[in-house]
């Protein structure tokens, strides 16, 4: 099954970083999962807007500088918010962002122990991570998967082990810079 960009999907790319929208439209010919784009650019409205909402809570948002892109994933055509299916789109843009050579930090998984905010998709590898736990004030040895699942579970424990809550943002892509 391979999928295509909307019409509607196409111009919310527009503006934005060039690497970005390149890395967008590999990842939907690399996807298991079908998805469209829900936003690139921002104004500094909009983002007022989502702060005051609570749906966003930074006026630093790299959506205003064309670095950020948003994306939901569809099943059957129908728009699904399911998390599971973010991280299944997460795997296909780090191969994009892997064959493009262009760093990318994804909104489920900011950092990882080994690798602090923000962390380059690329180079996730899962695998057995043994970190200093302050939460439980002991070293803890975890193994993790290789997919961008694993990455947002290892985001997670870091999260917890510093006793802060997870800021999770599935459908969050943006650029390093
Ligand atoms: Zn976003």
């Amino acid at each position: 099954m391979s999928f295509k960009l909307s019409r509607r999907s196409l111009d919310r790319l527009e503006g934005i970083n060039e690497r970005l929208q390149s890395v967008v439209k590999m990842a939907i010919t690399l996807t298991k999962t079908d998805f469209g784009v829900v936003q690139g650019m921002r104004t500094i409205e909009q983002q007022k807007e989502l702060v005051a909402k609570g749906a966003s809570k930074t006026m630093k948002s790299k959506h205003l500088e064309g670095k950020a892109f948003d994306i939901m994933a569809f099943i059957n055509g129908r728009a699904s918010w399911e998390l599971s299916l973010y991280d299944d789109l997460a795997d296909a843009i780090k191969e994009a962002a892997i064959q493009l050579g262009v760093p990318i930090c994804w909104g489920a998984a900011w950092g990882t122990p080994e690798m602090p905010y923000p962390m380059d998709i690329r180079k996730w590898e899962g695998g057995e991570h043994t970190y200093y736990s302050e939460k439980l004030q002991a070293e803890r040895t975890v193994v993790y998967p290789s997919t961008m699942e694993g990455a947002m579970n290892a985001y997670i424990d870091l999260r917890r082990d510093q006793n802060r809550r997870p800021f999770i943002d599935g459908p969050h892509f943006e650029l390093m810079d």
